[in-house]
């Protein structure tokens, strides 16, 4: 999946940037608005125009208390900008003139390497627009003027944005791991979000998502590429605000459709709940790689048999996934947070394993002969050959001469011979049964 370029728009308060976000990015997303006092927290929100899509990021702002304050929200968006940024817009204010943070704003970005568009707002005439030209004097080139609140100019703007944009690469993106990060609300999963991102050597990035209102935020650490899918929202929820439910089924299900992975969080202070028992039906529903992350172990009083026998107990109350990897960590503390994306990477590989069919014919054969297969009314089950006919997840058809013969315990006693020969940690694996005549075998 490629990149969508970001646009990061930066400017002192009141000069109109929240107006003129919401003219790029139309009625698709409410822009939380400033309040007397409060932070507001970048927000990612999705546009268009001419048919390129792009990710506005609003850099926000704190509303400023003294004008030390307020040097340093200034500085700390402009950063955030140049860091993310594919383009970035400065917004003036026309009506008022070119002031001291408008300049300490300028000397922040002239630095930067970035495409840059100096939007002269609140020019409400046409007639107007030559006071644009005073902002020359920022030397950041050519001021363009519009009004946001009346769309002057607004549709120019996005033509230099959007010809700003690096060509539509041809080139394939960096391989990388898409990771679906889930769990009950209050698992910790904004939390783990963010102690990934706290790590120093990443970048993020926000990426296109299928669905609209999905934002992916790309990671890579030690030059490796990982995208934790549709986490905007789990980054910031109260702000983006996805309703009060912070998770949802339908969204946790939308995301592993889109990830090569899951990341399944649980409060490990709590315990298994019914709810998490739930979503890890539909993680190995989904045929995916599985890591579950028991977090929180900074609460857990601890000896040396609590972690297996916590182990144990996670395996008996989500027995449908005891396969999968599990770790325990601590968002909070960073106890063990790298292991999460190894678990993940792992579980990855896993579920795309393929075993050539010599081999799995080996095995199965001994399995059969050591603990044979079931009978009814004289009938034995006979499994003449198997072979792995997918992957993602490792999919293996058994012919034999009547599929009704299976039993789900000797189904299970197959699957642990398999796991026991080839490991398949962290990821489920199908076993289908077809009919076959024995000649044919
Ligand atoms: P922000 O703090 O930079 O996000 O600024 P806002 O978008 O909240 O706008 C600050 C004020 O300027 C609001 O009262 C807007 O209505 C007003 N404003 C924004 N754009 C324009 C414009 O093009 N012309 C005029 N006259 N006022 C504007
Ligand atoms: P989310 O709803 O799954 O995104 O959960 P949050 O990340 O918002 O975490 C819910 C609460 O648990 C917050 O108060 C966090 O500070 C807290 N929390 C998250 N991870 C840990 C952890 O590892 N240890 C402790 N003690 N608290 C945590």
């Amino acid at each position: 999946m490629n990149s969508l370029p970001v646009v990061a728009i930066v400017g002192r308060p009141n000069v109109g940037k929240s107006t003129f976000i919401n003219r790029l990015v139309g009625s698709r997303e409410a822009i939380v608005h400033d309040m007397p006092g409060v932070t507001r927290d970048r927000l990612y929100l999705r546009a268009d125009w001419n048919g390129r899509d792009f990710v506005v990021v609003d850099t926000g702002g704190i509303v400023p208390g003294t004008d030390e304050e307020l040097l340093q929200s200034v500085e700390k968006q402009a950063m955030l900008a140049v860091e993310e940024a594919d383009v970035i817009v400065f917004v003036v204010d026309g009506e008022v003139g070119v002031t001291p943070v408008d300049e300490d704003i300028a000397n922040l970005l002239r630095t930067s390497k970035k495409p840059l568009i100096l939007a002269v707002n609140k020019l409400d005439n046409v007639s107007e627009d030559p006071k644009a030209n005073e902002f020359y004097e920022l030397g950041l080139g050519e001021p363009r003027p519009m009004s946001s609140m009346h769309g002057l100019g607004i549709g120019d703007m996005l033509d230099e944005i959007v010809n700003a944009f690096p060509p539509e690469s041809e080139e394939p993106p960096p391989e990388e791991l898409r990771i679906a990060l889930i769990g009950k609300p209050n698992a910790g999963k904004s939390s783990l979000t963010n102690a990934l991102l706290g790590h120093e050597r990443m970048i993020v990035s926000p990426v296109a998502g299928t669905t609209r209102d999905a934002i992916d935020t790309r990671l890579e650490i030690d030059g490796k590429h990982y995208t934790l899918v549709d986490t905007a929202g789990i980054r910031k929820k109260a702000k983006v605000d996805y309703g009060v439910e912070a998770f949802s089924v339908v969204r946790a299900l939308k995301a592993i459709e889109r990830a090569d992975v899951i990341v399944m969080m649980i409060d490990g202070a709590e315990g298994v709940s019914e709810q998490d028992q739930r979503i890890a039906g539909i993680a190995e529903d989904s045929g995916k790689g599985l890591v579950i992350a028991v977090n929180k172990w900074d609460l857990v009083p601890k000896d040396t048999h609590t972690m297996p026998a916590y182990r144990k107990k996670l395996e008996e109350e989500l027995r449908h996934v005891k396969w999968a990897h599990v770790i325990f960590i601590s968002a909070l503390t960073g106890q063990r947070v790298p292991q999460v994306l190894e678990a993940a990477e792992a579980a990855a590989a896993e579920n795309t394993r393929r075993i050539t069919t010599g081999v799995i014919n080996e095995v199965m054969a001994e399995a059969t002969a050591m603990n044979p297969p079931p009978a009814s009314h004289g009938r034995r089950l006979r499994i003449y050959y198997v072979t792995q006919v997918a992957s993602a997840p490792p999919t293996f058809i058994n012919y034999c001469n009547e599929p009704k013969l299976v039993t789900e315990h000797y189904k299970r006693y197959l699957e642990n011979k398999i796991r026991e020969a080839f490991g398949f940690a962290g990821t489920p694996i199908r076993l289908i049964f077809r009919p076959r005549r024995e000649k044919q075998g």
